[in-house]
């Protein structure tokens, strides 16, 4: 999935990118999965116009990490 028009003003200038902390990129991890070695990266998009950020990861690496 990827954000290519803003949800909230419209405006079709959107930059993609990630979230930083300062140990780690974030890593999304289901609440009913039990390993977390296979936590996918957390894919941001912002809206340049009014800084709204849409926030996507790899679905297969979610269903994956649901089976285990
Ligand atoms: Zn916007």
């Amino acid at each position: 999935m990827e954000m290519t028009k803003c949800p909230k003003c419209g405006s079709t200038e959107i930059d993609r990118g990630k979230t930083m902390s300062s140990t780690w990129s974030p890593k999304y991890i289901s609440a009913k999965q039990k390993m977390f070695s296979q936590a996918p990266e957390v894919v941001a998009f912002v809206c340049l116009n009014c800084g709204y950020l849409e926030f996507y990861t790899d679905t297969e690496k979610v269903r994956q990490n649901l089976k285990e």
